[in-house]
C-alpha cells in the first residue's frame, strides 16, 4: 500500500490497533477477523487500554451438529471432535478492574462447587434425598458457572478465511468498525 497524505493521522488509531495490518471487524454482538489478524491491545469488555499485552490462548471450534454425537456415545464424540475441531490463538486481555470481577466470578463457581459436594455427601449419608438433589444442582452449577467465567471470548466460528468471535462487551464492540459483508 502506498502512503496516502490525506489519510487522518494514525496516532489515532495506534490506540486500538496492533502492528498487524488485517483488520477485526464488528457485527453486532459478533467479532471477525482474519486468521492473522489480532485484537486491539485493549480489554475485551470495557475497552481500556491495558497495562501489557494480554498472552494469547488457543480457541477450539466445531461444527455444532457434531454436539448430536453426544447422544450417540460421549467417547465417539470426544474424538471425532478433538480430530476435526478447528484452532485459533487469540489474545483477548481483561483490564485489571474486569479481571478482579472474573477471578470473583470463578471463586465463586469453585465454592459453590464445594458447597454442592459438602451438601450432596452430607444429606444423602442422611437420607434427605431432595437436599442431596439441591447439591448436585450446585455442582452442575458450580462447574458450568466456572467453565463461563474462565472463558474471556469464545470461537463461534473458524474456517480458513474467516474467525467469528463472541464474549465481547459493547465498548469493544463500538471501537471496531462495521463487517462490510
Ligand atoms: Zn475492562
Amino acid at each position: 500500500m502506498t502512503h496516502n497524505p490525506y489519510a487522518p493521522p494514525e496516532s489515532s488509531l495506534e490506540n486500538s490497533y496492533t502492528p498487524s495490518s488485517q483488520p477485526v471487524w464488528r457485527k453486532g454482538k459478533m467479532v471477525i477477523m482474519s486468521p492473522g489478524a489480532a485484537l486491539p491491545h485493549c480489554c475485551v469488555k470495557c475497552n481500556a487500554t491495558l497495562p501489557k499485552p494480554p498472552k494469547p490462548r488457543t480457541l477450539y471450534w466445531h461444527h455444532p451438529l457434531l454436539y448430536l454425537l453426544i447422544f450417540v456415545q460421549i467417547v465417539v464424540y470426544a474424538i471425532v471432535a478433538m480430530i476435526v475441531r478447528k484452532k485459533v490463538s487469540v489474545a483477548a486481555g481483561l483490564c485489571p478492574a474486569h479481571r478482579k470481577r472474573q477471578l470473583l466470578g470463578i471463586a465463586l463457581a469453585l465454592g459453590g462447587l464445594a458447597g454442592g459436594f459438602w451438601l450432596t455427601a452430607s444429606a444423602f449419608s442422611n437420607g434427605q434425598n431432595l437436599l442431596g438433589a439441591l447439591g448436585i444442582l450446585l455442582i452442575v452449577g458450580g462447574i458450568f458457572g466456572g467453565f463461563l467465567m474462565a472463558r474471556v471470548v469464545y470461537a463461534v466460528r473458524i474456517d480458513a478465511t474467516e474467525i467469528r468471535l463472541r464474549g465481547f462487551g459493547k465498548a469493544f464492540l463500538d471501537s471496531l468498525p462495521e463487517y462490510p459483508g
